[in-house]
Order: structure tokens, then C-alpha cells, then sequence
């Protein structure tokens, strides 16, 4: 393994979702050169979905093309380069050898790691890092069907042990005390936070069925009292575990993304004030942000693990196969 790609040589980057998997073209500037995109082959197997990235690779190839980054769902093991641990979205998908199997398969040497902390990688530079000398102190949070995130201090992006740096939907939430969590522990962040748990939560305090989040957020623009209770009380716990946080790292900049936060403003409300209420004097004007975004921001993070993480590198090298 080496972490270098050739200077100015473009990348490919593979943003490897539960339905689709998208594929860029990436100059060394940031420029798109090329991009593609197909559906995820999630219930095939895992062979059939490095089979798709390597297709995928193929469609934007060009012979300039240095290196492979993927960003990928599930916990990913940057220096072995394998699928740590995954849900059964992609059926299969846990154990795999992502980075050799896709290295075998195109010929260009690879860097993989979660989706995630790819999209958050994209945050540290920029017009909008904020210049100091170390590099940002970065928390991001992504609330959707889970709770996860990335942190990097000054600068540069934690993995920790095993890989599993990050996860903030797994720290103890005084919100949900009591609650299980995915992980087999009790009172996590996730637990009342992510979607099914303002789902799960209205569904107990108001004894009404309601099958995801959108039609709490429905009954809640209605006026129901439970459903915004249920949504100001996981944006609650949301804001005050990572103004917390935000103390223990002295946090230049966090962001918060995934779906949840896109239900609405009383929900980012609700958020915000419990994170100010936790910051301590220094960090007093730090407010939540939401992601730089874009349409390309997955494929440019997938990109950009070319240079800073370890390469795999396939035993021939030369055009994909
Ligand atoms: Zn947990």
C-alpha cells in the first residue's frame, strides 16, 4: 500500500449507495470530467456490486485516470480495505474485500471508506475552512435512518479503533433512557433521534399508528401535539449531544445533515437552541450548519480519499478490464 497518486492525474470517485451507485471523473482541481451513474445490485450479492462499481469505473475511465476512491454504506476499514460491519442493504456486504476486489477488477490501485466521512471530508476545505493554522476541528452529523457522523481534529479525519470513529448516534442521550438501541446497548443518542425513533417515540406517547417520519412531520404541521413533541424532542437531543461535543473537541465547525433535518424548520429550531445552550463561552456564536452539499459533493469526497488514504493496489495495472 502507498498513499500517493501522481500529481495533477485526475481520480475516479464511486459513491456506493443502497440504490444507486454514482461514478465521477475527477481532475486534480475539482473539475467533473466525466460522470454515470446505475442501480445498485444490492439483493445480487456482494460480487455482483463490485462488479457494478468496476463497470462503473470502466464508464468514466480515461487512461490519465491515477486512482479509485469509493465511498461506501456500512463500516469501512480504510487500511484493510474491507466492509467491517453493514446492514442488510446490500445483502452480503459485510466481510467483503472492497478495495482488492475492485482493485483486481479495473487494475487502478483503490482507497475506500464510509460515505459519510467521505461527504465530510469535503467540508475541511475550502472557501469556507476557516483558516487557522492546524486545520478544522470538524463534527459532522448525519440523521436519517440511523444517527452517524465523522470528526476530524485539526484537520485531519478520525478512524479510531476498528474503524468506527464517528458514530455519534451511539453515544448515551439522557432523551433516551431507557430506549434500545441498533447497537444491543440502552439510552443512545439513535435511539430517539434518527427517524424511527421520532416515529417509534409518537407511536408510544399517542397510542396512533404512523409508519415513518414523513407522516409524524405531517401530523405535526397539522398542529398534533404529539408528533412535534416527538420531533422537537429528538432534534433536542441532537443539539445538546453535539454541543457537548463541540466543548469536548473545541469545534471550529460542525454540520448537520441527512434526511431528518430536511423536515423542516421547526425542527433545526428546536436543534439549535439546545446546541447553543451547551456551548461554553468560547464557542458561544457556533451554530449547526447544514452540508456544503451539491450534486457532486459524494462523488468529489470519494475522490479526495484517494489522497489521503492508504492504496490498494492490484497485482496488474493498466486499462480496466
Ligand atoms: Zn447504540
Amino acid at each position: 500500500m502507498t498513499a500517493h497518486v501522481p500529481g495533477g492525474a485526475p481520480v475516479i470517485g464511486l459513491d456506493l449507495g443502497g440504490t444507486k451507485i454514482a461514478a465521477a471523473l475527477v481532475a486534480a482541481d475539482g473539475t467533473v470530467l466525466a460522470r454515470h451513474s446505475l442501480p445498485t445490485p444490492a439483493t445480487a450479492g456482494a460480487e455482483a456490486v463490485l462488479d457494478a462499481l468496476a463497470r462503473e469505473v470502466r464508464a468514466v475511465w480515461t487512461p490519465a485516470a491515477a486512482a479509485v476512491g469509493v465511498a461506501a454504506a456500512g463500516v469501512i476499514d480504510p487500511v484493510g480495505g474491507t466492509v467491517t460491519s453493514a446492514t442488510d442493504t446490500i445483502r452480503g456486504w459485510a466481510g467483503t474485500a472492497l478495495a482488492t476486489g475492485l482493485a483486481a477488477r479495473t487494475g487502478l490501485p483503490v482507497a475506500c471508506d464510509n460515505d459519510v466521512r467521505a461527504a465530510a471530508a469535503t467540508e475541511l476545505s475550502g472557501p469556507h475552512a476557516d483558516g487557522n493554522e492546524t486545520g478544522t476541528t470538524l463534527i459532522y452529523a448525519a440523521v436519517g435512518t440511523g444517527v452517524g457522523g465523522a470528526v476530524a481534529v485539526d484537520g485531519r479525519m478520525l478512524h479510531g479503533a476498528a474503524g468506527i470513529a464517528g458514530h455519534l448516534g451511539h453515544l448515551p442521550s439522557p432523551e433516551a433512557e431507557g430506549l434500545p438501541c441498533t447497537c444491543g446497548a440502552i439510552g443512545h443518542l439513535e435511539a430517539i433521534a434518527a427517524g424511527p425513533g421520532i416515529t417509534a417515540h409518537y407511536t408510544r406517547t399517542s397510542g396512533l399508528p404512523a409508519d415513518r417520519l414523513e407522516t409524524v412531520a405531517a401530523r405535526a404541521a397539522e398542529g398534533e401535539p404529539h408528533a412535534t413533541a416527538a420531533i422537537v424532542l429528538g432534534a433536542r437531543a441532537v443539539g445538546r449531544a453535539l454541543g457537548g461535543l463541540a466543548n469536548a473537541l473545541g469545534a471550529h465547525r460542525v454540520v448537520v445533515g441527512g434526511g431528518v433535518p430536511r423536515i423542516g424548520a421547526r425542527y433545526l429550531d428546536a436543534l439549535n437552541t439546545a446546541f447553543a445552550a451547551e456551548l461554553m463561552p468560547p464557542l458561544r456564536k457556533l451554530r449547526p450548519v447544514p452540508p456544503r452539499g451539491g450534486t457532486d459533493a459524494a462523488v468529489l469526497g470519494a475522490a479526495a480519499l484517494t489522497r489521503t488514504l492508504p492504496l490498494h493496489h492490484p497485482h496488474t495495472t493498466g486499462a480496466p478490464r
